[in-house]
Formats: structure tokens, C-alpha cells, sequence
């Protein structure tokens, strides 16, 4: 029971009602099922999922959801970075589409680079596509990721030694209850490894500054093509997953610790350690998120016998733990 005497279920069904009065009946879906939306193609039903088309309309849901505390609510990107529960998620997911779907040329810098501002929800494959057609170099790193730049600047996307980081000069923020506009530097965003400062301060990512260089096209095109093909050897790109399902722990890699303790090809259910890249766990046909837990739960407890250290998630969980 909450404060003012609804369950929480009553107090959320309230916030998707006020929502649907400022946002289009078709861009609020209910009981819309997570595994739609997650590049894992597993998660049950969020009470709803929002999507945003402008600055007004954020701020308008953000501003109803914070004032019902005890309904939850949060952002999701493309879902690449996500393992959702097979009970869902219960609260208000909020996707940002329409104008936030934007990517432009802003000017030049006073060292000869260039200045481009990309909204949040662009995929990095088209801010790719978009940089290498107008000779712009700097992101190359990134055209594999499956990732929206916001997403990206959440948790400092990197890959081949690039990462967000390098790339961004600021991000435009909107604080946590939509009723403000932020512009903060890079350095201001605290970038470190696969975190930034967005995520404890609950701000969100309205568009991304960039700087880049200029290059020519064909050399630009050159460096995403041997990326992509670097990426298709190694990972199990034919399979859903979200990604690295560990990050990186202090004095080794996830994938080689849990390669050495014999992991690859572990499977729960439908969640398997892929063959290819052992610091990659992927749906292999049918997985839950349960199965995919089982196999982390077994991979962090084999590692740690094995070699003394506890793997971090990488993959964010929402609504499970392990
Ligand atoms: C096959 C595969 C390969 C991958 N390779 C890499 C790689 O090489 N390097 C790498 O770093 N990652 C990699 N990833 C992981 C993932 O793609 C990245 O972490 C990506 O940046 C996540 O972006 P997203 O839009 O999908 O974010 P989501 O997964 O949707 O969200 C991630 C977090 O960001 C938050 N968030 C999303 N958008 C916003 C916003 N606008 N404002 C505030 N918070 C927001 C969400 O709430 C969530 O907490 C890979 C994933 C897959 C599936």
C-alpha cells in the first residue's frame, strides 16, 4: 500500500491514465512485453512502455512520474545493454523517439574539427553512417555497438580502444523530473569505465555534442569495415545477447577467466556461454531470463574458484538479480 491507500499496481495504472493525457494513445503501450524491446529477445511485460517524441512530452511524463514516487519508472535505450525479468518490469519504461531520432552538423571548432549534435535515441550505426558520408572521423569505434547514443554516453560505450569519452565535447541533460535543461561538459560527466555520472544522478540524455575530425569518406569506411569484420570473427553476432555480460575486472579480462575455467558452452534452458567469445552469454533459441542468471550465477562461482575474482555484471538487470 502506498501513501495516499492504493497498491502500488493501483497507483501505476493512475500514472499510465495521466500519461495518456499528454502522450498519444498509440505511443503508450501497455503490458508491452520487454523482449520486443531488449537486444537479449528475453523480459515479460512492463506495466507500460512510453515513448517520447519531444523535449515537452519527456518532460510532461517525467514530471508525472516523479510526482508518484511509488510508481517506478526509467529510461531504456535500445535495450542491447539490458537483461529484463520474465515477470517484466513493474513501472513505466520511457523510450525517446521523433525529434530525439536527430542527427546534425552545429558548426565548427576552433581547431579545424567539426561539431555535431546527435539526439539520444539515434542508433551508433547511424551516427556511423552519418559521419563517414560527411568525412568525419573519431567514432569509427562505435559503428558495431547496437546501442543508442544516449545509452552510449550513459555508460561510455567503448570498443578497439575508442570510447565515448574521446568523442563527446558535451551532453545536453534533462533533470530527473523534467523540469530542467542542462548543458554539461565531458569533463563534468565523470566518464570512466563503462560509467558516467548519469547513472547516480538519474539525468537524462536529451543529445550528445561530438567533435570530430575530418577525413576522407573512403579511409573512414575502410577503418568501420575492418572493425565490423574484427567484430563478426570474434562474437557471436548471429545470436541474441547483450553484449559482454561481465565487465572487466581489475587485472584481467571476463572472457579469458571464464574460458580458463571451462565455460564455454555452459548452458541453462536456453542461455548458453557462446562458443565463440566466452565473455558473451547468449539466447541460443527460447532462453529466460532465469536461464540467463543460472549460467551467470554459475560462471561468477566457477571464475571465483578458479581465479580468486568476482565478476561485475555488465548487463544491466532489471527486476532480477543474481
Ligand atoms: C552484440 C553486442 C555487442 C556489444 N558490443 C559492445 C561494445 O563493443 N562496447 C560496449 O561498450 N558495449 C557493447 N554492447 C553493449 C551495449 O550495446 C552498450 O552498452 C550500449 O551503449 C547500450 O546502449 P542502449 O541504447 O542499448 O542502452 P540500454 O541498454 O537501453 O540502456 C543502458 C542503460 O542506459 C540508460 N539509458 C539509456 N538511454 C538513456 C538516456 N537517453 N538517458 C539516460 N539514461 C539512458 C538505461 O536506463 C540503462 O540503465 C554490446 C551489446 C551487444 C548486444
Amino acid at each position: 500500500m502506498t501513501g495516499n491507500g492504493l497498491s502500488i499496481k493501483e497507483t501505476t495504472a493512475k500514472v499510465i491514465e495521466e500519461i495518456r493525457r499528454v502522450i498519444p494513445a498509440d505511443r503508450v503501450l501497455k503490458d508491452e512485453l520487454m523482449s520486443a524491446h531488449t537486444s537479449f529477445r528475453i523480459g515479460g511485460p512492463a506495466d507500460a512502455l512510453v515513448i517520447c517524441s519531444t523535449e515537452e512530452e519527456l518532460a510532461a511524463v517525467l514530471g508525472i512520474c516523479t510526482s508518484h514516487p511509488d510508481a517506478e519508472h526509467m529510461l531504456i535505450g535500445n535495450g542491447s545493454n539490458f537483461l529484463v525479468s520474465d515477470d517484466g518490469y513493474p513501472g513505466i519504461m520511457i523510450k525517446l523517439g521523433g525529434d530525439f531520432d536527430s542527427i546534425s552538423i552545429v558548426g565548427d571548432a576552433d581547431d579545424g574539427d567539426v561539431m555535431v549534435r546527435a539526439g539520444a535515441a539515434k542508433f551508433l550505426s547511424g551516427v556511423s553512417a552519418y559521419l563517414t558520408e560527411h568525412g568525419l572521423s573519431g567514432m569509427e569505434f562505435a559503428s558495431g555497438i547496437p546501442g543508442s547514443i544516449g545509452g552510449a554516453v550513459f555508460m561510455n560505450a567503448g570498443a578497439y580502444g575508442g570510447e565515448m569519452k574521446d568523442v563527446v565535447s558535451s551532453v545536453r541533460l534533462m533533470r530527473p523530473d523534467g523540469s530542467e535543461i542542462l548543458e554539461m561538459s565531458a569533463d563534468e560527466m565523470d566518464f570512466g569505465y563503462r560509467h558516467s555520472m548519469v547513472e547516480e544522478s538519474g539525468l537524462i540524455v536529451v543529445s550528445v555534442l561530438l567533435k570530430l575530425s575530418r577525413d576522407d569518406p573512403a579511409e573512414i569506411v575502410a577503418r568501420v569495415h575492418e572493425l565490423q569484420e574484427r567484430r563478426n570473427s570474434k562474437q557471436p553476432v548471429n545470436y541474441p545477447s547483450a553484449g559482454s555480460t561481465f565487465k572487466r575486472p581489475v587485472g584481467g579480462f571476463a572472457a579469458a577467466l571464464i574460458d580458463e575455467a571451462g565455460l564455454k558452452g555452459y548452458r541453462c534452458g536456453g542461455a548458453m556461454v557462446s562458443e565463440k567469445h566466452a565473455g558473451f552469454v547468449i539466447n541460443a533459441g527460447g532462453a529466460t531470463a532465469e536461464d540467463v542468471l543460472s549460467v551467470m550465477r554459475h560462471v561468477r562461482e566457477k571464475v571465483y574458484e578458479n581465479s580468486g575474482i568476482i565478476l561485475e555484471p555488465e548487463v544491466r538487470l532489471i527486476n532480477c538479480k543474481l
